[in-house]
Parts: C-alpha cells; structure tokens; sequence
C-alpha cells in the first residue's frame, strides 16, 4: 500500500515477546523486565490474524523479532501459520542465534525464509560483558547450525561500537570472505539502554570503510543497507545508518509490538493498538496507520535520544 508520500509500505515487523534470555547492555535494563499479564499480549491468533490484515494492505514481507523470538512458546507453529498466509513473500526472523541450535532446522521445514542473527563480538569475554548473561560459543554454534538446516545466507547484525569492537570490524568482513555471510554493521542508537552509553561508543557506519577500504561499493541498498563486497567474496557487507543518514524517505514498514500496539515509526512514540479487534478490523487501523505514517523523525544523535517511548526489547528491532 502506497502512503501519503508516495512510499510502498510493503513490510511489517512483529514481535512476539518482551522477553529476552539475553541483557545487551544497548537494549535491556540488567534486571530484565517484568513479565506482563496474558491479558495485555497478543495472542498468537491475533498475532496471525494480524499478519493477515497486514498481507491484505499489500505488505509481503513479515519479519519476527522481539525481545528474542526464540524464547516465545509456540514460536514454530506461529511461523508456519504465517508462512503459509497467501501473499507472504518472505518471512524472515531477528534472533540473537543463542536458541538456533535447537530451533534452526523447525523454523526452516516450518516455511522461515531467512535468519539475521545478531552478533556485535567474536571474543567471549566482551560477548559476556555486552549481553550481560549470554556465551558466544552458542551463537557460533547456532550460525553452523542454521547454515546445516538449509539457510543459505545468513544475515549478521553487528551493532558498532566505539571502544568496544570498532577493533574487530576485519574480523567481521573477513567473515564474509568465503560464505554466504551477509555482515551488517548498524549504528548505535541512542533508544533504551542505548541512551546512557556514553558519546564515544557512537560512531559512524564510515569506519568501516576506512578501515576496509578495500569494500566495494555494489552500488545498491537493500532496503535499509548500502551493500559492499570485499572482491570475490561469497559473502556481503551493509552498512546501516539511522544515526549518519537518515533514511525515512526509503522506509518501507511498519511495526506490530507483542502487545498489540502498530507503531509507524520507530523513532516516535504514536501507537495504535489493534488487540481485540477483528482481522477485518485490524486491516482498516493499519490502513490509517500506513496513511499517516509520518514523512521522518525527528533528529537523532548521542545528544537527542529517539522519541519511540520504549526500549528495543519493547518494539522489536
Ligand atoms: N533479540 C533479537 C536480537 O537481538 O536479534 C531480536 C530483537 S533485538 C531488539 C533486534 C535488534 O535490535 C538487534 O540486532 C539489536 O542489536 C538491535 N538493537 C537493540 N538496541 C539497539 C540500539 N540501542 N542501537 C542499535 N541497535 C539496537
Ligand atoms: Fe535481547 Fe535482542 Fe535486546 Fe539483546 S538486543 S537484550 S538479544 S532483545
């Protein structure tokens, strides 16, 4: 569906759960947060019956995301009901990959098209340190096993951090040398734990080109990257920009948290709740929603934090 400024709003993203087994320092407060009543979340029917409206609107791809995904029970039945509504093209989930050892090879035979597994260190004590309670050997384990499954590329989501893995940027392109490893650096966001970090932790997506100026560029963006190549390699490297370059002109989604509420944008704090409502219903909110999505945000930098009223483990990134 076209919105009032001429962009096809053609992608949702739903989370399932506030949840998370998972504390990134950048994210969750290192106390968690408290599980909320059944009544107050969507149900899984609902969460279907919401994909469907959005599918009805012209959107085609749907992304799972969280909190972590892979801790909701019942993850794999959702995705199958999902991936088998008429006219979704691609059905991609946002894991932090602790879980995929187990659940990899469910979520593919259930119809998952793609996996952007979030890894930000390749060294366990900084892995420790960033997420607070996780091991990076699980993380490494459940990248093999999702490739084993069947996934053919894996997407990498390395949020950049200055003085604390600017130092790995090689590490990470050269991941992409000889498989198919789509690295994508994204840039610190001042939302939710985000927003304490200190100014030098926020660097530009530049760096990386700097420091690998042998990255070619492909001279296209998928969605939200910009994609480059270090020559020959079976792999790709995006940079994700929200904070250096803006990009709310291209922006092409929409947002459905685990509580039901659509989200516009993800940098302001409007919302509409469709929980409760019928399918038929639900489609004529995320009509207006998508009619009114606003044209861009407001700045965002280390000294203006994003207005989207909720941390990340609350929107689903
Ligand atoms: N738990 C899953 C995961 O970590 O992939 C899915 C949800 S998580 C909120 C989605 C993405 O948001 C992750 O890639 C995470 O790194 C990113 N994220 C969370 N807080 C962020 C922040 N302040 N700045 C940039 N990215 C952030
Ligand atoms: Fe959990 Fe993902 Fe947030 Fe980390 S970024 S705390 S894994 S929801």
């Amino acid at each position: 569906m076209i919105d009032n400024y001429g962009r096809d709003i053609n992608y949702i993203r739903i989370s399932v759960t506030e949840l998370c087994n998972l504390r990134c320092r950048y994210c969750m407060p290192e106390e968690g947060i408290e599980k909320r009543s059944h009544e107050e979340m969507m149900t899984a029917e609902e969460t279907v019956d919401a994909a469907k409206a959005a599918v009805s609107l012209g959107i085609r791809k749907i992304r799972i995301t969280g909190g972590e995904p892979l801790v909701k029970r019942g993850i794999v039945k959702l995705c199958e009901e999902i991936a088998a509504i008429d006219g979704v093209e691609e059905l991609c989930i946002t894991t932090n990959g602790t879980l995929l050892r187990k659940y990899a090879k469910r979520l593919y035979d259930a119809g998952v098209n793609r996996l952007n597994i979030s890894l930000d260190t390749l060294d366990r004590d900084k892995f420790s340190y960033i997420t607070r309670l996780g091991e990076l050997d699980d993380v490494l384990d459940g990248i093999e096993a999702a490739f084993e499954a069947g996934f053919e590329k894996i997407k990498i989501n390395t949020v950049l951090m200055g003085g604390f893995n600017d130092d790995e940027i090689e590490a990470f392109v050269n991941l992409t040398k000889d498989r198919p490893i789509e690295v994508r650096f994204i840039e610190l966001m001042p939302i939710g734990g985000g927003i304490d970090f200190d100014k030098a932790k926020f660097i530009s997506c530049q760096q990386v080109l700097q420091r690998v100026p042998e990255l070619e560029s492909l001279e296209l963006s998928d969605g939200v990257a910009s994609m480059y190549r270090l020559p020959g390699a079976a792999g790709r490297v995006g940079l994700i920009r929200p904070i250096s370059c803006e990009f709310c002109s291209g922006c092409n989604k929409i947002r459905l948290t685990a509580d039901g509420m659509l989200k516009p944008c993800l940098h302001l704090d409007a919302e509409i709740s469709v929980k409760g409502h019928t399918q038929d219903e639900m489609a004529e909110i995320m009509r207006e929603a998508i009619l009114n999505k606003p044209q861009k945000r407001e700045t965002m930098d280390a000294d203006n934090p994003s207005r989207a009223g909720r941390n990340m483990n609350r929107i689903g990134g």
